[in-house]
């Protein structure tokens, strides 16, 4: 296992005005890859930023302990660390120009002023804000700020660059385009990203592995493409995409497949290892799964629309399955075509295979 930067058992406690405690870390133990991208991902008030700021040296853990290659950082404070931070509201020097902005850790550090223009040229390079030296921020755009506040921080060779929900003040447009840029730039600088974010598909987009927090604990650890379509939990199947989620008990098996019983009697046919007769067991199913035509194979669910909801590229169908939940569905639809519109009230039946869903256990 790569031993780059290890937390174990890390757990941090506020307390609050009212005189109570808040465990904003409750037993976190995570292992951080060299030259990887991971992100935290989780609700508000999850523990993202405390573990982001505890790994910075800017708060203490109450227990557990964080070290790199095998040395503990418990006694090492926050600028002696080589690690950097860059935070959601960019934090420039509004007076400096883009070029003093970015050298201003060097300078700092008595850099002398050869290295310093060389390295500084090279960050803003590397972010694709070469010529733009001479600028202030306030002549630059959203994401060029967040740019400069990146090359600040690589400028500084740092082995860790932990990012603060740094795309949160982007439109759209801007943020998806910066999400593939600092997934690339993260690539070629070969250093491990930290990044927090609340965003799940942000998270999938970009990161080779994502941790999904929850009450300061983590939930899962995982590469996106497995808290897709593994999720571990109740919590991951819900907050990472839209997930239909079937409670019931095992009544039957035959090989992989099982016949799960819902609490108001409807039978689903799902596959797994895990799961034996008699068991509680819920089974995920996202809405790509669920079709409205299928093949022989597959098995089906009835149902009747209850609202669908255009976004563009799809429909989506939410679907009175009578299981106790509206199964969400998504729907292509082609221009110009004649086919049946799938309006509320509309009888459907939603095709699946046993092998598309996903068996977790429930609370
Ligand atoms: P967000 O996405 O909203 O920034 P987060 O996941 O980053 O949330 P944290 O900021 O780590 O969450 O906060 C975790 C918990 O600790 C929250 O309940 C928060 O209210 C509490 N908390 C954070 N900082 C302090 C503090 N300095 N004093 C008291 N409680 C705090």
């Amino acid at each position: 296992m790569d031993g780059f930067l290890q937390i174990r058992s890390a757990t941090k406690m506020y307390r609050t005005p009212e005189g109570g405690s808040i465990r904003a870390l409750d037993d976190v133990t995570l292992h951080i890859r060299s030259n990887e991208l991971i992100s935290l991902l989780g609700p508000s008030g999850c523990g993202k930023t405390t573990l982001l700021k505890c790994i910075a040296g800017f708060e203490d853990l109450d227990h557990g302990d964080i070290t790199l290659t095998g040395q503990s950082l418990t006694r090492i404070p926050a600028h002696r660390r080589p690690f950097n931070t860059v935070f959601q509201n960019y934090a420039l020097f509004p007076h400096l120009t883009v070029e003093r902005n970015v050298a201003y850790g060097l300078d700092v550090a008595h850099v002398e002023r050869k290295e310093r223009t060389r390295r500084v040229g090279e960050a803003l390079e590397q972010v694709g804000l070469a010529g733009f030296g001479a600028r202030m921020p306030n002549q630059l755009s959203g994401g060029q700020q967040q740019r400069v506040a990146v090359a600040r921080s690589l400028v500084l060779k740092p082995k860790v660059l932990l990012l603060d929900e740094p795309l949160s003040a982007l439109d759209r447009k801007m943020r998806e385009s910066m999400q593939i840029e600092l997934k690339s730039l993260q690539h070629s600088v070969g250093i491990t990203f930290i990044f927090v974010t609340h965003d799940q598909e942000e998270a999938l987009s970009m990161s080779d592995r994502v941790a999904v927090l929850a009450s300061g604990k983590v939930q899962q650890l995982a590469s996106p493409k497995e808290i897709y379509d593994e999720p571990q939990n109740e919590f991951v199947a819900n907050f990472v995409g839209t997930s239909n989620i079937f409670k019931g008990k095992v009544i039957a098996k035959e090989g992989r497949t099982l016949t799960l019983k819902t609490a108001n009697g409807r039978e689903l046919a799902v596959a797994s290892d895990r799961f034996g007769v008699g068991d509680d067991a819920c089974a995920v199913l996202r809405p790509e799964h669920l079709k409205l035509s299928g093949e022989a194979r597959d098995r089906a669910i009835k149902g009747t629309v209850t609202q669908s909801v255009f976004v563009g590229s799809e429909m989506h169908l939410h679907v009175d399955v009578g299981l106790g939940r509206t199964a969400v569905v998504r729907h292509r639809h082609n221009k110009g075509s004649t086919e049946a519109a799938y309006g509320p009230g509309a009888d459907v039946t939603l095709y699946y295979t046993p092998e598309a869903a996903h068996v977790i256990e429930c609370k």
